[in-house]
């Protein structure tokens, strides 16, 4: 069973949580027991490939759902149809100590793809499961990759309307035409004047706002989301982090019971956390490294336990990463307290009426066993690109070079020796005016069109651009929706013909 990290939700099933999508009065689901795995469990699944694990990590998780609905779902979503590599996320031995975990072989080309091929099919059974004859209507708000995974995930299953919401301006180019070309008869794109935080602040104003809820309701309507505030988008990222430590044992890189860390590029704290459900259901885990961008709210977060929104939102290379309000922490320091809704309830309240709050010593110190966290200025980033492309041969995207830059400090700092697995959450081509000004030094393209530019940096690379991007040149925009950030209410009304 699934329970409220606020304390004020009656205790739910798997397909209730995955339908609902966030606790309709406020606060996150997150599983009532985490399951504990012994070391010799994990080491007896070595050799497995990357369905085997999802269905056996999915089939803890997932009571309600029979083994056979498990593969069933796991196979329709890791297979060679969908991702351009047979291991779905392989992992690149860069040198003594780093592996990247490249999640980016996927239909959208960002690690996204990992949980959203696989969570519509988990929707589809839990609706049929609680019976729901409603039609359900996904809101999503992305800072640029959660929309395109997302679309392409729920294009054109039944019973299902998606409506995404991103940021103008906000966003890469590619990103921005990978959304507004999606085809199918059930995807809704619109750009907002504002930010990611705009974005995710008005979705979750609507999930909360129960007139609204009702009226749709008598519509024919339900409302789900799938961010990561969805439980059926965090648990299928639990996955590649066991898969890519049974992968380094397989390969005797690291023998058994030895611990590794992960770096993981955070904006909304989802991909990290699901680090954290694998460590605690026994990953013999070192450090977990959360690097951010300039937009470095958390990183002074874990260093000084005050978490403060009193600050300008950036811009960056990166955009992905562009995010204040990190809704996953609150799963975090539900865990952290050792569960205390009441603190969740303060501090949450907290952030809403001040924009700020902070934690006691206490469960600053209990995260600091676990977690560490830098940053990467922009020119840390460029500059990192330039460098594993120059030295290695190897292409990083923005994110994944945040990612190492902060990790280089890290060990720096610390002289750390562990063998360490950084996150490669997107293909360097989807920000391929960053990318390619990185390795050239400046930009030399501008004006240029997108289409130059994922050719330049192609020739330039000498890496192909990725198959997901190929044909975006020739697909018509689809979807020209632009509305403020006060009017994404009214825009959802709009598009679901409710005239109240
Ligand atoms: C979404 C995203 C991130 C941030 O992941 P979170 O789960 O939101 O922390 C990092 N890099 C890329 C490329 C992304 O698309």
């Amino acid at each position: 069973m699934y329970i409220s990290t606020r304390d004020n939700y009656p205790s739910m099933s798997a397909s209730e949580v995955i339908k609902l999508g966030m606790v309709p009065a406020g606060g996150l689901f997150v599983p009532a027991e985490i399951p504990v795995l012994s070391g010799e469990e994990i080491l007896a699944r070595q050799g497995g490939d990357y369905q085997e694990t999802a269905n056996w990590l999915l089939s803890l998780f997932l009571p309600d759902f029979t083994s056979a609905e498990i593969s069933t779902c796991v196979g329709q979503a890791y297979n060679e149809e969908n991702f351009a590599h047979p291991q779905i996320a392989p992992l690149n031995h860069f040198d003594e100590h780093i592996y990247f975990l490249e999640l980016w072989h996927g239909p959208t080309a960002a690690f996204k793809d990992l949980a959203l091929q696989l969570m519509p099919h988990l929707l589809s059974r839990a609706l049929f499961k609680t019976h729901t004859e409603q039609e359900t209507v996904i809101l999503v708000a992305t800072s640029g990759d959660t929309g395109k995974a997302a679309l392409e995930g729920f294009k054109n299953v039944q019973g299902i309307k998606i409506i995404v919401f991103y940021p103008q301006g906000g966003v890469s180019k590619v990103q921005a035409l990978q959304m507004t070309t999606t085809d199918g008869a059930n995807t809704y794109v619109v750009a907002v004047k504002g930010n990611f935080d705009d974005c995710q602040n008005a979705v979750k104003a609507v999930f909360a706002d129960s007139d609204l809820s009702s009226a749709l309701a008598k519509k024919g309507y339900a409302l789900s989301s799938a961010n990561s505030i969805n439980w059926g988008r965090l648990l299928p990222q639990v996955v590649y982090y066991f898969q890519s430590y049974l992968t380094l044992i397989a390969q005797g890189a690291v023998s058994p019971g030895e611990k590794i860390n992960f770096v993981v590029p955070t904006g909304n704290f989802g991909n990290i956390l699901a680090g954290w459900y694998a460590y605690r259901m026994g990953l013999p885990v070192h450090k977990l490294i959360c690097a951010s961008n300039e937009n470095k709210i958390l990183t002074e977060f874990f260093h000084t336990g005050s978490y403060d929104l009193h600050r300008e939102f950036k811009q960056t290379s990166s955009p992905s990463m562009d995010i204040l309000v990190s809704s996953n922490l609150e799963r975090f320091l539900f865990e952290k307290t050792g569960r205390d809704a009441a603190k969740i309830n303060r501090w949450m309240a907290d952030l809403q009426a001040k924009g700020c709050f902070a934690v006691d010593t206490g469960t600053l110190k209990s995260i600091e066993n676990i977690l560490a966290a830098g940053y990467a200025t922009e020119e840390e980033t460029l500059k990192a690109i330039n460098e594993v492309f120059t030295g290695h041969a190897y292409l990083l995207d923005t994110h994944t070079a945040v990612g190492y830059r902060v990790y280089q400090k890290y060990r720096q700092q610390t002289g750390d020796q562990t063998k360490t697995v950084i996150n490669a959450t997107a293909n360097p081509f989807k920000f391929s005016r960053s990318v390619l000004k990185a390795i050239q030094g400046q930009d030399f393209l501008q004006g240029t069109d997108e289409f130059s530019i994922l050719q330049a940096l192609s020739a330039a690379s000498r890496v192909a651009v990725h198959p997901a991007l190929c044909d975006l040149q020739v697909k018509e925009v689809l979807h020209h929706t632009v509305c403020e950030k006060e009017e994404i209410g009214q825009e959802i009304k709009k598009i679901l013909q409710c005239d109240f």
